[in-house]
């Protein structure tokens, strides 16, 4: 993890990046957006090309369901913190490679670290596999609460999917329910522990 005493600060470090070989493709870092003393950070996978173009998280057709599920809990984008696992996007927006994944890590890290938010939701199956560790099955876990690395993980959908299938769209908006009352427990009761990792966890 860099040290930094701000996010301001952790993305002059992060500078124009040239650490791993996204840099040659893309148009603009999208480093995270949204309030700096955020109660609740979500963690997407990857800018898509909508965020490529302007350099900010979920701008495109999934940031927009993003936004309407956000409001529908009574939330605005300006309350919380987005960011993804990784600042590039990947040509194609295909899947990060693990070594692109360990590049921004620390970056990742230590926004966590600054923000030190009351939960982190990871937008889909693959944010939610790297943040936790192991292979997971989104499908099982979404919107219950995990306990890991001292944060609370709320795992969910992640919009495009909900775009493409009515189905998961319903369970998204369920999700954003939970996550909502996830956020008003003063003392939240113990989350299901989390189940034995199958490999190092990034943080
Ligand atoms: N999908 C993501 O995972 N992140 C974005 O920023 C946009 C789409």
């Amino acid at each position: 993890m860099y040290e930094a005493d701000s996010l301001e600060e952790l993305c002059e470090i992060l500078g124009d990046c040239q650490r791993c070989p996204l840099s040659q493709a893309r148009t603009r870092i999208v480093y995270g957006a949204g309030n700096p003393d955020a109660e609740l950070m979500f963690v997407g996978e990857a800018p898509g090309r909508a965020e490529d173009a302007q350099g900010l998280p979920f701008v495109g057709p999934a940031g927009r369901l993003l936004d309407d599920l956000l409001a529908s809990v009574g939330l605005a984008r300006d309350e919380v913190y987005i960011t993804n696992v990784i600042k590039c996007r990947p040509p194609g927006n295909r899947d990060p490679l693990p070594l692109e994944v360990e590049t921004c890590n620390p970056f990742l890290a230590g926004q966590i670290a600054l923000i030190k938010p009351k939960i982190i939701c990871e937008l889909g199956r693959i944010a939610a596999g790297i943040m936790m560790g192991r292979q997971i099955q989104i499908t099982r876990i979404h919107g219950q609460k995990f306990l890991g690395r001292g944060y609370l993980n709320v795992p969910v959908f992640h919009p495009a999917a909900a775009l493409r299938t009515p189905a998961t769209a319903e369970l998204l908006r369920q999700d954003f329910v939970n996550l909502k009352s996830y956020l008003e427990e003063d003392e939240p009761p113990p989350p299901a522990p989390e189940p034995e990792p199958e490999q190092m966890g990034l943080f």
